[in-house]
């Protein structure tokens, strides 16, 4: 997204509590809760819930449920920088959540101690839910890029996320490991994180906001005609839809690590379409050129961060019709008795596909019934559900 000629970039937004507001309670409904700033340096979802649970608070709307916004990352927030020790939002592993409750981390960093400070608020709001909970969860990117959804594949979260006009990108959960949304997912939740626009563009903050109110309408936290401007929110994020597949893919990750020395060629915008053999980025072991033609998905330019790229390719909307009826079938509750298919011996939520016997169950097969992959080699798959579990026979 362009930044608008008579706009200056945003500012940080410093210090902050960790609560940045609560509305309703009064009445039953659903819990909504808003993360924004789980990277420090993307004020624009703080702006946004502000104006929202400003009008709020002024007797504009009245809300059934409660809408609760938690700043993410309050250290990095305050220097604006991404993170400080380490990225915030790719240690959402249960396993690790686990040990951080039981004091179990060696070498707690900064983002452990907020991460538990996280916790502490989320449980307190999911626990005091009279309702479905939705966690929602603010970004922004270092290129420009149109507004967008990201949700791990489940149905809830597909039919959530119905209730905004943009593209969706799924796949993101088989790529990056320990997002937040992912962990709440995985609780049985509904959890989807919106992308509004370039870190410093002020138009990010008017489609978080866009998002934030079409969301509440969605939960069933309001109704349509208690919004004032829901049209005009509306109409904002449409707009983009119309240049972009409805919904994409992410199948491929250019991870880096501090020494590669990698930089990302420059103007590149998120989803734009590459070339294969096109010239992306360089590191210190030569060009990286695209391998087909694709799309590019959340190239890096910023200092911070795991990710160079990602490459993503449209969905078939025939492949989403089918995906909801098997997974409505009792396909994904039998599926370990398939040949070649067994419950994985150390964790109950996962199967081990031997891929000599299963040669007919590629990975899409799993996709479609509502499984990621978690691990691969040459004779083996690893793939659990994605709502946490496994479906029960
Ligand atoms: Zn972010």
């Amino acid at each position: 997204m362009a930044t608008r000629k008579e706009d200056t970039p945003l500012p940080g937004v410093g210090r902050l509590p960790r609560q940045i507001g609560h509305a309703g309670g009064h009445t039953p409904g659903p819990t909504v809760i808003c993360v924004a700033g789980m990277h420090g340096n993307e004020p624009a979802g703080i702006r946004a819930l502000h104006r929202v649970l400003g009008k709020i608070e002024d007797g504009m709307v009245s809300l059934r449920g409660e809408l609760i916004g938690l700043a993410g990352n309050l250290p990095a927030i305050a220097v604006g920088k991404r993170y400080l020790a380490h990225d915030l939002n790719r240690r959402w592993i249960p396993e690790r959540v686990g040990a951080l409750d039981r004091g179990r981390l060696s070498d707690e960093d900064s983002e452990d101690q907020e991460q538990r400070a996280l916790l502490v608020e989320l449980r307190q709001w999911m626990g005091r839910a009279r309702g479905d909970i939705f966690v929602i969860d603010l970004h922004t990117t270092s290129a420009p890029t149109v507004p967008f959804v990201i949700l791990g594949d489940t149905l809830r979260n597909r039919e959530f996320a119905r209730g905004l006009p943009t593209s969706i990108v799924i796949g993101v959960d088989e790529q990056l490991v320990g997002t937040l949304s992912d962990y709440v997912t995985s609780l049985g939740h509904v959890s989807i994180g919106f992308e509004a626009g370039q870190h410093q563009d002020p138009a990010s903050v008017d489609y978080h906001e866009a998002a934030i109110w079409l969301m509440l309408v969605r939960s069933g936290a309001l109704d349509r005609a208690d919004v004032p401007d829901l049209d005009r929110f509306r109409e904002m994020l449409e707009e983009f839809r119309k240049s972009l597949p409805p919904v994409m893919e992410i199948f491929d990750r250019h991870g880096v690590s501090r020494g590669d020395g990698f930089v990302m060629r420059p103007g590149f915008r998120n989803f734009q379409k590459v070339t294969r053999g096109e010239h992306l980025a360089d590191d210190r072991s030569g060009e990286i050129r695209a391998p087909g033609n694709h799309r590019l998905f959340l190239p890096l330019y910023q200092g911070l961060g795991d990710e160079g790229f990602f490459l993503a390719r449209p969905v078939n909307p025939l492949w989403l019709i089918i995906s909801s009826w098997l997974r409505s079938t009792r396909l994904p509750a039998i599926a370990p008795r398939l040949p070649g298919v067994r419950r994985h011996p150390e964790s109950q939520d996962r199967l081990v596909v031997n891929r000599r016997v299963a040669r007919l169950l590629p990975r899409e097969f799993f996709h479609l019934l509502g499984f990621r992959v978690r691990t691969e080699d040459r004779d083996h798959l690893v793939v659990a559900h994605r709502e946490g579990g496994s479906p029960e026979e």
